[in-house]
């Protein structure tokens, strides 16, 4: 049977979707105004997962994740400045360049991780007219009212408003430092469609004026127009609750007059030596800056499949190189496997593959799993051994069909000083706007320091000179 914890219920459930043969499925994407982070990528190593964990029990997957490529303001509440404007002022670029420059990172991020895309990729800024209808049925029916400066919506008209976070509003809004604004009929209600300030770049026509989506109503509508009225599972990352995927569930309910989603499912955070993760915080580190280190991609993915989706996981150097050290002892077990003509017998295989599915059938048990597959690989060199293994990685995505002896590769793990990090860093930031002087001096800094920054086909490492 497969279970799944369901924030809605705070309950593992038996999932029960609506087809029997496809599961429909949404995830919320990224804002493309900077590289993802390796905590943005834990979330969408959790929703691969969970996709393939859904294949491997026989089901077939719509799934849709949106790109925000618009709006999406600094603060939660949808006050302050355009993340998009921002980047798009600091590297003097249009916004169209920032998003397209950024969702091609993102989907080389992805591929390098081995997270597999969605069936479909909606970008925002391609659904503008979608959102506007939206946004017009929520006022034909009451919910949605103009202020002059934007759409709201009245969360006084929504009764059930914090069934997912199940905070009382005073806390959600406490919690998400919305601020005053006297034109609010409730300081919680949120924007559907803001008017654009003058220097506003991206801006559209609306029955209100020229302006722009808020962030919930793009989740609502994307949704909606490919899977329809009801799916199956919203996956998103846990900051998303308390005011994100509220908002969602109030947009969603008011217009369609029903609960539109089954399971919500939610991934905690990553952490950096204990605090929090953010880009806004500039503790963060992308999959570059760990190719850069002498790290593979999928020691990472390693790494996030040790720790449950729903447990924090504490990301330190450390644990990566432990984890890398592992990953690569898997590929030389898997690779002895595969090299052995030798059978193993049917029922100690069939065990296994009971185990391994057990555990992840039980809410994405994979810890479990990656220890069955220890335990199974640590089994005398078989043939039959490897297939299972080959089988698993259908789950696991660690790419063991690609085996290789152990090799001393430790010894590709330098020691990186932080300032040459940081200056290579700042080299790729330098790269990324087409600033080639200031790369080309920043490289020479880097020399100047006892390294060089070489580019391969996997990205920027960094390697002693
Ligand atoms: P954003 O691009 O900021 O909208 O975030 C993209 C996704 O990453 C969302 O699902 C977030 O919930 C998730 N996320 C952001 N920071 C972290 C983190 N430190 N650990 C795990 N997930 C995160
Ligand atoms: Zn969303």
């Amino acid at each position: 049977m497969l279970k799944f914890y369901n924030t809605l219920s705070r309950k593992k459930e038996e999932f029960v979707p609506i087809s029997e043969k496809v599961v429909t499925m949404y995830s919320c994407g990224p804002t493309v105004y900077n590289y993802a982070h390796i905590g943005n990528l834990r979330a969408y190593m959790f929703m691969d997962t969970l996709r393939r964990v859904l294949k491997y029990n026989g089901y077939k997957i719509k799934g849709v994740m949106n790109i925000t490529d618009v709006g999406h303001l600094l603060s939660d509440g949808d006050e302050g400045e355009d993340k998009m404007e921002q980047a798009s002022r600091q590297l003097k670029k249009s916004p169209e360049e920032i998003a397209e420059f950024y969702t091609e990172a993102f989907m080389k991020d992805l591929a390098r991780l081995n997270i597999g895309k969605p069936e479909i990729i909606a970008k925002a800024t391609d659904h503008i007219d979608d959102m506007i209808a939206y946004v017009e049925d929520l006022c034909d029916k009451g919910y949605g009212y103009f202020t002059g400066d934007a759409v709201y919506f009245d969360i006084g008209k929504f009764d059930d408003y914090g069934k997912l976070s199940r905070l009382k509003l005073e806390d959600q809004i406490a919690g998400a430092r919305v601020e005053v604004n006297a034109k609010k009929r409730h300081p919680a209600d949120f924007a559907l469609w803001k008017i654009a300030e003058p220097n506003h770049i991206m801006k559209w026509d609306s029955p209100w004026g020229l302006g722009y989506p808020g962030w919930h109503i793009e989740c609502s509508t994307m949704s909606r127009k490919y899977l329809g009225k009801v799916f199956d599972i919203h996956t998103g990352g846990i900051d998303h609750i308390p005011v994100h995927h509220e908002n969602e569930i109030a947009q969603s309910e008011a217009k369609e007059g029903c609960k539109t989603v089954d399971y919500w499912m939610h991934c905690e955070f990553m952490c950096v030596d204990g605090g929090k993760m953010s880009k806004s915080l500039g503790n963060t580190y992308t999959v570059e800056n760990l190719i850069e280190r002498g790290y593979r991609p999928l020691a990472l993915r390693y790494l996030a499949l040790n720790a449950h989706y729903r447990k924090k996981l504490n990301f330190t150097f450390e644990g990566l190189d432990a984890a890398q050290v592992s990953y690569l002892r898997l590929l030389d077990l898997c690779f002895k496997h595969k090299n052995s003509k030798e059978p193993t017998a049917p029922e100690t295989i069939e065990k296994y593959k009971k185990e391994f599915t057990d555990a992840v059938n039980d809410d994405l048990n994979v810890p479990l799993a990656l220890g069955v597959l220890w335990t199974m690989l640590k089994e005398k060199p078989s043939r039959d051994i490897y297939s299972a293994a080959l089988d698993f990685d259908k789950v696991l995505g660690l790419s063991l069909d690609k085996p290789e002896p152990l090799k001393e590769e430790k010894s590709e793990l330098i020691e990186i000083p932080e300032e040459v990090a940081a200056l290579a860093k700042e080299r790729q930031l330098a790269r990324a706007a087409k600033d080639w002087a200031k790369s080309d001096e920043l490289r020479d800094k880097i020399a100047a320091l006892g390294f060089k920054v070489v580019d391969t086909k996997e990205g920027a490492k960094i390697e002693k000179i």
